[in-house]
């Protein structure tokens, strides 16, 4: 079912994402995960699309999976910097064949190395705008509540989400935050430029600070220092205790605040999720 109509049904979604496992012996630890949070009826699942292209076979192959084997609703990621228009069509044929509706529309990372003069798509805009044009999928963008890593501010960086959203994005899917006053300003930004359109809130649940402390690097989101002071120097199951319950806070304020969804970055994982899932009883 295309994202866009569900939210003319429900007043706040819940989704999930998910990775295809590289390894066969991880695929058990997603099966197992998908298992438990299909109990929560989430309104769609998203499968991530590995930087470069690199898990595109296996990134269809489980959007393919996850509809037929669980009957969930599939999002797949589609990143467009290192593609072309032949190979983008090639995946539109497959996933209209099978019935896929959903597709957000990235523009990924430029590997090291990559030949530039190969570029057919600079941008996100562009890729919503050439699946719009060619069927009638339902588009999600990717949207910076601290701002992209490469955006000179947070106001260009809103004036081009603009044009992701005048190339036909349906809603927006925020990048991790930690903190929801920076959600709520994103949110204010975005009215200045007249996007009307849906924001989903990326929720991360913290398991480890090593690996959250790289993912905030990476992504040029940020860590309150009142949260960091706690989790400093505590075990991982400290690490794990406070991460949800924060979680718990930062989803149960979001959704006083009339959040249209919500979405959990899962890593695979479903302990977390599920958890602050119950305290919610978001189901
Ligand atoms: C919800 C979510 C899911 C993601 N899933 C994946 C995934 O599965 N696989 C993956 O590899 N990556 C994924 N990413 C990461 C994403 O690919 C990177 O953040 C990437 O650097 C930017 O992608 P984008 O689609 O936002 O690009 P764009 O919207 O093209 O923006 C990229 C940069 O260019 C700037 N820009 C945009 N348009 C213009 C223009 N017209 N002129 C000049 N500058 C412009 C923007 O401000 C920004 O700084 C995800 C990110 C999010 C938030």
């Amino acid at each position: 079912m295309k994202i866009s109509e569900i939210f003319k049904q429900k007043k706040r979604t819940l989704s999930f994402e998910f990775f295809p496992p590289k390894k066969v012996e991880n695929e058990y630890t997603l099966f197992n995960t998908i298992d438990v949070l299909k109990k929560y009826n989430p309104d769609f699942v998203s499968i991530t699309y590995g930087a470069g292209g690199s898990s595109k076979d296996k990134t269809i192959e489980w959007t393919l999976k996850i509809k037929k084997q669980y009957g969930l609703n599939p999002m797949m990621h589609l990143t467009c910097i290192t593609t072309t228009r032949e190979f983008i069509d090639e995946i539109i044929d497959t996933l209209k064949a099978n019935g896929i509706d959903n597709i957000l529309a990235l523009r990924g990372d430029l590997p090291e190395g990559f030949d530039k003069s190969k570029m057919e798509f600079n941008h996100a805009y562009q890729l919503a705008k050439y699946l719009k044009g060619k069927e009638d999928f339902s588009i999600g963008v990717a949207g910076y509540p601290e701002g992209h890593p490469e955006s000179p501010s947070l106001e260009k960086d809103v004036e081009y989400l603009k044009m992701k959203v005048d190339a036909g994005g349906d809603f927006i899917i925020t990048q991790l935050f930690f903190d929801n006053s920076k959600f709520f300003e994103f949110l204010d930004r975005l009215k200045i430029f007249r996007i009307n359109i849906p924001v989903i809130a990326g929720i991360m649940p913290i398991l480890s600070l090593t690996q959250v402390k790289r993912f905030v690097e990476m992504c040029g989101a940020t860590i309150p220092k009142k949260l960091l002071d706690k989790l400093e120097g505590k075990s991982k199951e400290d690490v794990y205790k406070i991460g949800v319950e924060y979680a718990i806070n930062q989803c149960q304020e979001l959704i006083e605040s009339d959040v249209k969804g919500l979405h959990f970055y899962t890593l695979n994982k479903f302990n977390a999720t599920e958890e602050i899932i119950k305290a919610l009883s978001l189901t």
